[in-house]
């Protein structure tokens, strides 16, 4: 299995390490937890920016003197994530000014002999991003401010550390095709789903190892074209993780979710749906996949008045209401044929461009339909639309004032365009800008 390269952050106690973390990692913070003692294992949490795959390893704290074993194991522990990443953020205090151990820390950095980047965090405004300076003495450049607290600097941050990454090495070419993940909390039927799907198509090579290490991508040959399995099944490697399977489950999840074109999340009928299944749907909305909800395990449904059920799927996920909805039992085989094709039509519907007339003369009629919202006497314009992205559909509205926009606005704008043009099973991004 190829694995990514990794990223550690280190510093000295309080330096704000996971904080940072947890706002580099956004919605991926589920195994970190903000207990004394509890990062002293290491994690590694999958990431992605501008295109590239690694992980960040959580260490504890760092002690450059060690009091007692766990302390020293602790720094053991630095050590050792410092050795095996391929780049090293260095975190130090904008408030606390440079400190001793800073310097203590500085070497054992520089005796690593990775790539750092100096980062100063709570930095939090420009007086004490001006403190950023006094760090340069430490000699690993030009420091970085950052606050991890308010998210400033961190997009810059991440931008440097992917800029330090090695080349990735020969990494496997990516096999062609409609790269749908599967994605789910444990247990669900994840694997069962992935053994049905290629049982019943013809894959063509046997899976290899996807470009994270916790998922597997399998080509298949289907009827519908050429598809990429992404499964994040995986053996559960780090099962020692103790509370932490059904949440590293998810992690998996949100990361194959990163790599496809199309989302299968799979539920399992025979539970009720969790906080856990919308967290995964309401990500995969965020990335812009196309949804499809897989509910397996219908062999288990007795009785079941499936309109009804239907329509209680339907509230659950009322966030996402265009996503598909697919009933399927991976053991039975039952509706398993759908998933495929019903992936290629989205993937169509994702890909579809709508001519900037079209689009305009459906927003002079909805607004025709519906008042504007206005604002102390001031009228919402939309003087003109145009679709400027697919794969998600992305529409560009340039108005009078983006702040009169309300919610309720968008959501008609929304609603009205998918009863003319479609847009099955996947979000449409919106961006509204002001002009005139
Ligand atoms: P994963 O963790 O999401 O990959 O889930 P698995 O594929 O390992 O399945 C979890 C459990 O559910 C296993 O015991 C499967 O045999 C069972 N299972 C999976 N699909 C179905 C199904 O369609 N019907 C029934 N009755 N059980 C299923």
């Amino acid at each position: 299995m190829t694995s990514q390269p990794s990223v550690a952050i280190v510093g000295r106690q309080n330096v704000g390490k996971s904080t940072l973390l947890n706002r580099l990692t956004g919605r991926r913070q589920a195994i970190t937890e903000d207990l004394p003692g509890t990062t002293r294992d290491r994690l590694y949490i999958p990431m992605n920016h501008a295109g590239r795959d690694f992980e960040l390893v959580d260490t504890g704290g760092m002690e450059p003197l060690p009091q007692d074993t766990i302390a020293r194991s602790v720094n053991d522990q630095v050590r050792s994530a410092m050795k095996a990443a391929s780049v090293v953020v260095f975190l130090v205090d904008a408030k606390a000014g440079l400190t001793p151990q800073d310097h203590e820390i500085a070497d054992e950095v520089r005796k690593s002999g990775k790539p750092v980047v100096l980062a100063v965090n709570k930095a939090d405004n420009a007086r004490l991003s001006l403190h950023a300076a006094e760090f340069h003495s430490l000699g690993f450049g030009e420091p970085m401010p950052v606050s991890a607290f308010h998210g400033r600097g961190v997009e810059d941050l991440l931008d440097r550390v992917v800029e330090l990454l090695p080349e990735p090495e020969a990494v496997a070419k990516a096999a062609p095709g409609l790269r749908i993940a599967i994605a789910g909390r444990a247990n669900v039927g994840k694997s069962s789903l992935l053994n049905a799907l290629v049982g019943a198509e013809r894959m063509i090579v046997s899976p290899i190892p996807g470009t994270t290490r916790d998922s597997i991508d399998t080509p298949i040959d289907t009827a519908s074209g050429s598809v990429v399995l992404i499964d994040t099944a995986g053996i559960r490697r780090r099962g020692k993780i103790e509370r932490g399977v059904e949440e590293y489950s998810v992690i998996r999840s949100l990361n194959a979710i990163d790599r496809a074109d199309i989302v299968l999340i799979v539920l399992d009928a025979s539970e009720p749906a969790t906080a856990q299944d919308t967290h995964i749907a309401g990500y995969a909305r965020d990335q812009g996949r196309g949804l499809i909800l897989v509910v397996n395990k219908t062999d288990l449904l007795e009785n079941v008045d499936m309109t009804e059920y239907d329509r209680n799927m339907a509230a659950r996920f009322k966030f996402i209401p265009y996503a598909e909805r697919l009933y399927v039992s991976a053991r039975t085989g039952d509706g398993v044929d759908r998933v495929i094709p019903t992936s290629f039509e989205i993937q169509s519907e994702r890909a579809k461009r709508i001519p900037t007339p079209d689009l305009n003369s459906l927003v002079r009629q909805a607004l025709a339909r519906h008042a504007p919202p206005s604002a102390g006497g001031k009228l919402l314009k939309v003087l003109y639309a145009t679709q400027v992205g697919v794969c998600p559909p992305e529409i560009v509205f340039f108005v009078n004032d983006p702040k009169l926009v309300h919610f309720s606005f968008e959501r008609f704008l929304e609603n009205r365009l998918r009863e003319v043009f479609g847009f099955a099973g996947t979000p449409i991004k919106f961006t509204f800008k002001s002009r005139g």
